[in-house]
């Protein structure tokens, strides 16, 4: 029986691996790869301490901080990924896609989320190229120029409202007639004097050549297909949390991510936390999913001393 099973290699999952290794809790971290979300990105700038690395160096130096300090406590097992939870009598077992199956004292879900992509021509071709998943990370790449936002949720205002600092103009461009963000956010937003907000039409195209070049859209109120001409286009058209292993053991919230207290990681079921990506944290940053990480061991390792 292992003290811990953390399910996930990002910031998140990795944080909490080291201070499991430290505080010596006999641990499985169980992970399709090491690195996380962020590891296809060129440049991040915004991991504290580290002005700037890329997202392979920064795996790299997880993977070499897991190992300098794992010792005999902390299991690495990768390349597979986690198909169930379930509580049984004593804890919990985990069972993956290769048929293992592993158990624990107590379980951190720390297995992120993928953003929902933007679904049409153009949008893969120009990933990296002026398509972004990801304001906070490359929002400054884009000062001084012309930029559109997809979607009309919280996160899309958001987002629109960090561009504004550097971008020469925002348009936000949203498929229904109602935003789904809150009256005020959209308010104050949308008085900015750079901030164009274009409602009831549907993405049809990224244009470009090497670079984003701008966007097509459909019109819905008048059929037409029109034109932005836009240097980046930022899709903050939701996220999708990995989550589908837990089946019904945990609370979710409506977009099926864990739902946590915020002051340790804590799950709705007693033994299991969440941290990072996968819950119902507010925001989505690589420092923010160490911390949980970092959080929810300082709590698991009372909870298991205590008991
Ligand atoms: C393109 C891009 C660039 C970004 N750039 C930045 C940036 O510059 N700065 C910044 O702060 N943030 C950035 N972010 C956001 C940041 O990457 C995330 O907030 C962060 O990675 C979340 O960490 P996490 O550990 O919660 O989850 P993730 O990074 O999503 O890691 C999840 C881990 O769980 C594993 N996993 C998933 N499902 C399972 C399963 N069923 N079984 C086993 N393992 C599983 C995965 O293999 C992975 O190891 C970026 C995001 C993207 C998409």
């Amino acid at each position: 029986m292992n003290d811990l099973i953390i399910i996930g290699g990002g910031p998140a999952g990795v944080a909490a691996g080291v201070y499991a290794a430290r505080k010596q809790l006999k641990t499985v971290l169980l992970a399709e790869e090491l690195g996380g979300q962020s590891t296809v990105s060129e440049g991040i700038e915004n991991w504290i301490g580290t002005p700037r690395i890329s997202g392979s160096e920064l795996a790299q130096s997880f993977k070499t901080h897991l190992e300098a300090l794992k010792g005999d406590m902390v299991s690495v097992e990768l390349e597979d990924r986690v198909t169930n939870l379930k509580k049984v009598t004593d804890g919990f077992v985990v069972t993956t896609r290769k048929g293992k199956e592993y158990r624990a004292k107590a379980i951190l879900v720390a297995s992120g989320a993928g953003r929902r992509k933007l679904a049409i021509p153009g949008a893969d071709t120009f990933e990296h190229k002026g398509v972004t998943y990801c304001a906070s990370c490359d929002g400054p790449l884009f000062g001084g120029m012309d930029v559109v936002v997809v979607g009309g949720g919280n996160a899309g205002f958001e987002t629109a409202a960090q561009l504004l600092a550097y971008a020469k103009s925002v348009t936000l461009i949203h498929r229904h007639k109602e935003f789904k963000a809150d009256p005020v956010t959209v308010e104050k937003v949308s008085a900015h004097p750079n901030m164009r907000v274009i409602t009831h039409a549907e993405p049809t195209e990224v244009l470009g050549d090497q670079f984003v070049t701008g966007l097509t859209y459909l019109d819905k109120d008048t059929n037409e297909t029109k034109k932005i001409d836009a240097a980046g286009i930022f899709v903050e058209a939701g996220v999708i949390p990995n989550t589908d292993f837990v089946g019904d053991l945990l609370s979710l919230d409506e977009i099926k991510r864990i739902k946590v207290d915020p002051r340790s990681q804590r799950t709705s079921i007693e033994g299991v936390w969440a941290a990072g990506d996968c819950t119902d944290e507010l925001y989505h940053q690589n420092n923010i999913a160490a911390g949980d990480g970092v959080k929810a061991l300082e709590d698991i390792y009372l909870w298991i001393k205590t008991r």
